[in-house]
């Protein structure tokens, strides 16, 4: 199989995109292709499907994710998603081609140690990685280190951004309802008008980032919904707020979650009202380690050229729950360019095509390397 046919078959993925936890002809497409090819294939999660080939004593797992999002795709393009409501725009068809384009050849051409190739379900809603490592995914197929990358637009298709630390941000949610009293418009003073006191909560919110937070440190705090009320003469009895917050580190997402429910819980009280907080724990920050990093960035300029590597490139403030794995081993989240392309979740996002050479190039030379044990110790 050649480059054309991994561009066909991300494309025949495009065409069929399949929600979280209901990848099943994806799940089995994968698994047919890579038992064909001589892997040994285990079915996780689900849909999720691991791969694993070649024996010795260093093992490194890369991961792609196969879910698509609930989203009517308006590309145009020939090949658009069949499935009304349901769209690839995030471009885990193209990491999951990637991942396949680098097994065929990792098939032909053995590394001199075991990979172990992770197609997992579920990412759109965080929910996969955590569901495979519960499954003992680290126990039954030990890995010294894990790798994992997601296409970015904005970047020049088939250049490579690398962060060591920090790269995605811990996202959390909190669910609020300020509770008052309803009552006439006209007369506001018979009622407890909870509109007021979610204005002023919001308004307070934002004090976090700027006084709580330290100056150096990220931290976003997005209220993104606010509904009270039906019509303008009828103060409602409850206004709904909900927040995404998130951030890098331990210690200012506790100081996020600390800080929002104090501030909804006291200025509500001011008012005479009541806050009912649900704070839900989300996706942990994704934090690359050190030593992992640098050999991917060192084998990337090795095999494709110092000119496929973007100098300066900057952590990000989405999320991915690729980070559970780095709860779990060392290693690193990386990031390829998807040209100028419509924003990720967006209707009008494409895939750039062109990524998939390079990053399947990457992946395969990274296996080499990081599973020979004479390249490791010169690297150490
Ligand atoms: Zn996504
Ligand atoms: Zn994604």
């Amino acid at each position: 199989m050649g480059i054309q046919d991994f561009i066909a078959l991300r494309r025949e993925f495009h065409q069929n995109p399949e929600l979280a936890f209901s990848e099943t002809e994806t799940g089995n497409r994968i698994a047919a292709l890579l038992e064909g090819w001589g892997f040994s294939v285990t079915r996780m999660g689900g849909t999720g499907v691991v791969a694993s080939l070649g024996n010795g004593p260093r093992a490194i797992a890369i991961r792609a994710d196969i879910d698509a999002l609930p989203i009517t795709e308006a590309t145009g393009l020939s090949f658009a998603s069949r499935v009304p409501g349901v769209m690839h725009a995030c471009g885990h068809d193209g990491h999951s081609a990637i991942l396949l384009a680098a097994a065929y050849d990792l098939s032909r051409r053995p590394p001199p140690g075991r990979v172990v190739l992770i197609f997992q379900p579920a990412e759109e809603i965080g929910a996969g990685s955590l569901k495979l490592i519960q499954e003992g995914l680290f126990d039954r197929f030990p890995v010294d280190a894990v790798f994992g990358l997601h296409n970015w637009p904005g970047m020049p298709a088939g250049q490579f951004g690398f962060v060591e630390g920090p790269a995605m941000a811990a996202v959390d949610k909190v669910a609020a309802r300020i509770v008052g009293r309803g009552g006439h418009g006209a007369e506001p003073h018979l009622a407890n008008d909870p509109v007021v006191a979610a204005a002023q909560a919001i308004s307070a919110l934002q004090s976090i980032v700027s006084r709580n937070v330290d100056p150096l440190e990220m931290a976003v705090v997005t209220v993104g919904s606010i509904h009270g009320g039906e019509v303008h003469n009828v103060i409602p009895g409850a206004v709904d707020l909900s927040l995404s917050l998130r951030s890098y580190s331990p210690g200012v997402r506790e100081v996020l979650a600390e800080r929002v429910p104090a501030i909804l819980h006291s200025v509500a009280h001011a008012f005479g009202a009541v806050a009912e907080v649900d704070y839900r724990r989300g996706i942990p920050s994704v934090v690359n380690s050190v030593a992992e990093t640098r050999l991917v960035r060192q084998v990337a300029v090795d095999t494709l050229g110092a000119d496929a590597v973007i100098e300066g490139f900057r952590p990000r403030t989405a999320s991915e729950d690729f980070a559970h794995y780095l709860d779990h081993r060392p290693g690193s989240f990386i990031f390829v360019g998807n040209g100028d392309s419509a924003p990720l979740h967006s209707p009008e996002y494409r895939f750039d095509d062109g990524a998939i050479g390079p990053a399947a190039q990457l992946w395969v030379a990274l296996a080499h390397r990081f599973t020979d044990p004479e390249a490791q110790a010169q690297n150490r």
